[in-house]
C-alpha cells in the first residue's frame, strides 16, 4: 500500500515536490493545484491513511505544530489560516495518506463548502 502511495513516494523523493520544510518526522510541500496564496500539505512521513486510522497522538500533534511552524515562516500566523484534514468521501478526501492542508494569505469562508 504504502509502496504506491503518491505522498509516501513524495516523501520518498521519488516524486517531486516544491518541499517547504522537513524533519525526521513531517514533510511539508506545496499543494500542486492552491487554493490560497499559501496552500501547504504537512505529511508524516509514515504512511496512516487517514484520521481514521491514526493512533499516534504524538504523530498528530506533530503535524499540527509543523504547520503553525510553517505559518510563522510564511508570514500568515498573525493574519490567519486554516487547518484541514479533510477525512474519506463526504470531506473530499482524494490521497489516503494522512495529510493536513495549511491555508492563508486569503479571508476564509466559514462555513466551509
Ligand atoms: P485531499 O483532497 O484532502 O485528499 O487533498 C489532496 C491534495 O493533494 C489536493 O489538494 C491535491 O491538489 C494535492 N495533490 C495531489 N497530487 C499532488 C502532488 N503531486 N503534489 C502536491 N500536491 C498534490
Ligand atoms: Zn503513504
Amino acid at each position: 500500500m504504502a509502496d504506491g502511495c503518491l505522498f509516501c513516494r513524495i516523501v520518498r523523493g521519488e516524486i517531486p515536490a516544491k518541499k517547504v520544510a522537513e524533519d525526521e518526522h513531517c514533510v511539508a510541500f506545496r499543494d500542486i493545484n492552491p487554493q490560497a496564496p499559501t496552500h501547504v500539505l504537512v505529511v508524516p512521513r509514515e504512511h496512516v491513511a487517514s484520521l481514521n486510522e491514526a493512533k499516534d497522538p504524538a504523530l498528530v500533534g506533530r503535524l499540527a505544530l509543523f504547520a503553525a511552524r510553517i505559518a510563522r515562516e510564511e508570514g500568515i500566523a498573525d493574519g490567519g489560516y486554516r487547518t484541514v484534514f479533510n477525512t474519506n468521501a463526504d470531506a473530499g478526501q482524494t490521497v489516503f495518506h494522512l495529510h493536513l492542508h495549511l491555508l492563508g494569505g486569503r479571508q476564509m469562508g466559514w462555513p466551509p463548502g
